[in-house]
């Protein structure tokens, strides 16, 4: 028997993003179901609500899971999420990303669930000669990542006309930080990403951080991102389940701070934060790149009434490093 709240699926609840989710869902007063294969995600991330195992591209494995429970929404999180790896790969990319979001929307639909929070990112944006980037700015992605995301968004409109598929689709910035109480975390094995793979240089455990190309049409040389912590980020989903159960019409939001850091002033900010010097070596750019993706969008804030608390760059640090020395998922 299910229990009297509501419950959300959250496909990927096992990984950095998804598990701060079902962590922020179960503050909310939600049962996150997470629905994972644990390809890349932690079983000790599962700790908010159930874990179902299965595998998107296998519709077989996530049927049952909409007959067991009786979903508010599905927040969908799981997909290959590696730039370099989508250039290496781009077949793997399609194949799970787009196959597995279309599987888990024709699941949900014959389940009578059309409550759908879609994680999306600002790869779809490509390369736009550094302008700031809003919701109505075209979509060119430069990547496999970012185009296979681009093909899920436009499944959740096409089936939001044919079948009334309600969604807000999220289009995430950089995610950086951790939870400040340091129950879950940033863990990828392999690590690709920029701020923890500096905390390990930082700590001795890589010998350096790589800079991907030092040659940029930019003030410092190096790319520039926007970051937004994984907490504030989550909180926005919430936000986006409300605005579902409150009958408004399907959105799409950047979720971003709007200030853009270049890699050496994360790396300057990381310096600052863990006192202690970053080693850092000069190396090539890495395929798949944009120079500068950064959010210039309020309308988050204006109208979901997110209000990012976190978000500035030494606290992102701040909880990273925490993490990043007391915390780890074991396989
Ligand atoms: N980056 C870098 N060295 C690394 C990893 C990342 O210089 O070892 C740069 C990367 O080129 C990009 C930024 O850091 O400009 C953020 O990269 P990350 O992989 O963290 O996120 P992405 O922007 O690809 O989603």
């Amino acid at each position: 028997m299910q229990s009297d709240k509501p419950h959300v699926l959250v496909t990927g609840g096992a990984g950095y993003i998804g598990s701060h989710a079902c962590k922020a869902l179960a503050a909310a007063g939600y049962v996150p179901v997470t629905f994972d294969n644990l390809s890349t995600g932690w079983r000790d991330a599962v700790k908010f609500g159930p874990l179902e195992q299965g595998d998107l591209t296998q519709r077989s494995t996530i049927d049952p899971v909409f007959e067991k429970y009786n979903f508010q929404a599905v927040m969908h999180f799981a997909a290959l999420s590696l730039v370099g790896d989508s250039m290496r790969d781009p077949g793997n990319y399609w194949r799970t990303n787009v196959t597995g979001g279309l599987n888990l929307i024709e699941a949900a639909i014959d389940a009578g669930c059309l409550n759908f929070v879609f994680s999306s990112t600002c790869a779809t944006y490509g390369d736009q000669d550094g302008v700031t980037l809003d919701e109505s700015s075209a979509q060119q992605p430069v990547n496999a990542y970012g185009g296979s995301k681009r093909a899920i968004e436009d499944m959740l409109r096409d089936f939001g006309a044919s079948h009334g598929l309600r969604h807000v689709i999220f289009r995430y910035f950089n995610v950086a930080g951790a939870d400040p109480d340091g129950e879950i975390g940033e863990f990828h094995q392999p690590e690709t990403h920029l701020i923890p793979l500096m905390l390990d240089a930082v700590d001795g455990k890589r010998p350096a951080l790589t800079v991907f190309g030092t040659d940029y049409d930019t003030p410092d040389g190096t790319c520039i991102r926007d970051y937004v912590h994984v907490c504030d980020l989550v909180d926005a989903h919430v936000l986006g389940l409300n605005w579902l159960a409150e009958g408004k019409d399907s959105s799409v939001f950047n979720l971003g701070t709007g200030r853009g850091f270049s890699v050496r002033e994360v790396i300057n900010a990381s310096s600052a934060v863990t006192n202690r010097d970053v080693p850092v070596v000069e190396g090539d750019r890495r395929p798949g790149d944009a120079v500068k993706l950064v959010s210039g969008s309020r309308k988050a804030e204006e109208e979901l009434g997110w209000s990012p608390s976190r978000s500035d760059m030494n606290s992102m640090i701040r909880d990273a490093w925490r993490w990043h020395q007391n915390g780890a998922y074991k396989a």
